[in-house]
């Protein structure tokens, strides 16, 4: 079937479809990346499996790929979309508790924030991020690092069950005893490796509170602040997860006081400990003397907002960086590059988070990321639009370079906005493996992924070594 009868044929199916030309066309492919410019060849609203199924069979039939996204957040690192489907779930919305299995179940198009309220109406907590609206799916089976991460190891580890549809058109219901293999994969993996994640069954987790909150000081108090943070997080209880953040505030109305046109670190993070232990944890950073400590005990569901991070569809973007360690060289280059005095144009001159612990462990029954092979995930961002957008890729790399030292080359494929060899994300071993998993239920390459693993791997790894 030419991709044009074929097109024809996905709109008489009843989908919601826009292809280029038509008026709704623009609308639909603008996800939450505003900066990313997507030119799909459709863009498919399905607003259920059977539709999901319909839109990859047309597709298959076109001789077009399919590309799943949920929001956005990393619509960065899709590739050319011109011979693809975009397909969005954000019409598969819907979200049901077990609160006596302490389980979830979300259709694919969710996000966070109504599955933390939902959760916490029964005295429950997901292993959630730190934006209330980046989708469950992409966030989950790409590794999710969550408060709770240091505790409670990665989200994807957390999943109990994936429905998808595959590259036949048939919708699949794995879990460690129905294809434990593909469950496996998936969870970590990245779902649209190997089909369309119509459906996610995860474990909820019985915390109703926690101490969190957030530290600030002036960005002038960097190198103290870093080098305190930097020794403070590798010895600190997995109880206890947080983040470093150097961030520069416009002088807008639009941020409130105490934040407008300032330069800031914020330091915010949740402890799952008592009152007394959390406070004797936190004790060397509070010896600092923030300006701001909003540390206390919180309902749990607040942590969704704790971040701040940006609701609205946004044009922002950066690098990122997995590190090993910041000793103090380390430290001297992040302030040199994203400090009071580096010029940096950047909104998030430089993130960390803090890993380790859970998050840096092999869990029982993990999936293809069983853990984060490091102990600090960098992250930078600024806006994208027009000339800023070669600055803000500049500055980024001008801190990811500057602590290279410190990593081995490795990445958590999630916080990576840009194209970059997804076998860095994976032990040589398990990308050897994920690899032939997806010529097994996928070996024409029908879908497409942010962060694709190709097809074969029949070559055997050595144990324990990285891919690259
Ligand atoms: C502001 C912000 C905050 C973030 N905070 C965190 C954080 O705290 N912790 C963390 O670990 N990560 C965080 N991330 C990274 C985040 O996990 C990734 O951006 C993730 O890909 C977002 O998933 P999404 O579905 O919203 O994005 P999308 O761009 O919609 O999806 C990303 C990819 O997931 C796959 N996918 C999505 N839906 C489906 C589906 N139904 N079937 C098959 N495949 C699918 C596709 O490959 C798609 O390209 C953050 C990102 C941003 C921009």
């Amino acid at each position: 079937m030419s991709t044009e009868s074929g097109l024809s044929a996905l709109r008489r199916s009843g989908v919601d479809v826009h292809l280029p030309g038509d008026d709704g066309y623009d609308r639909a492919r603008t996800t939450w990346a505003l900066a990313v410019d997507l030119r799909p060849a459709a863009v498919a609203f399905p607003r259920d499996a059977v539709e999901v199924a319909a839109v990859v069979r047309a597709a298959a039939s076109a001789g077009l790929r399919v590309a799943p996204v949920g929001t956005g957040h990393n619509a960065h690192a899709l590739g050319d979309l011109s011979g693809s489907v975009l397909l969005r779930t954000s019409a598969m919305t819907g979200l049901e508790i077990d609160a006596d299995a302490r389980r979830a179940r979300v259709r694919a198009g969710e996000v966070w924030h109504p599955v933390v309220q939902g959760a916490a109406a029964h005295g429950l907590a997901a292993l959630h991020g730190s934006s209330p609206d980046t989708g469950v799916v992409g966030y989950t089976l790409g590794g999710g690092v969550s408060w709770f991460g240091r505790e409670l190891g990665l989200a994807a580890n957390s999943v109990t069950a994936v429905e998808l549809v595959d590259a036949d058109g048939e919708l699949r219901r794995v879990d460690a005893e129905h294809d434990p293999e593909l469950f496996w994969a998936v969870r970590g993996g990245g779902g649209a490796n190997f089909g369309v994640v119509t459906a996610l069954d995860f474990a909820l987790y019985p915390i109703e509170t926690a101490y969190a909150g957030m530290l600030v000081w002036d960005l002038r108090e960097a190198h103290r602040v870093l080098s305190r943070w930097a020794s403070w997080a590798v010895d600190a209880p997995d109880g206890i997860t947080t983040s470093y953040r150097h961030l520069q505030f416009p002088p807008i109305p639009e941020i409130p006081e105490p934040f407008r046109g300032r330069r800031l670190i914020v330091i915010d993070g949740a402890a799952l400990a008592g009152d007394d232990e959390a406070e004797r944890i936190l004790a060397p950073l509070r010896e600092l003397r923030p300006e701001i400590d909003t540390f206390a005990r919180v309902p749990a569901a607040t942590l969704s907002r704790l971040h701040m991070d940006p609701e609205q569809p946004t044009p922002g973007g950066g690098r990122s960086a997995l590190l090993d360690e910041l000793p103090s060289e380390a430290v001297d280059r992040l302030v040199e590059t994203a400090g009071p005095d580096s010029g940096t144009s950047l909104f998030l001159a430089a993130e960390l988070r803090q890993l380790g612990g859970a998050l840096g462990r092999v869990q029982p029954g993990a999936g293809a990321l069983a853990r984060l092979d490091g102990q600090f995930q960098l992250i930078t961002g600024g806006m994208m639009l027009g000339e800023q957008a070669k600055q803000t890729i500049v500055d980024g790399e001008r801190v990811v370079d500057a602590l290279a030292s410190w990593s081995r080359g490795r990445q958590y494929l999630n916080f990576q906005e840009e194209q970059v060899d997804p076998a860095t994300g994976f032990e040589a071993t398990d990308w050897a493996a994920l690899r032939r998993i997806r010529e097994a239920v996928d070996p024409g390459g029908l879908f497409q992924a942010n962060h694709e693993i190709p097809g074969g791997g029949a070559a055997p790894a050595v144990t324990g070594e990285r891919a690259s």
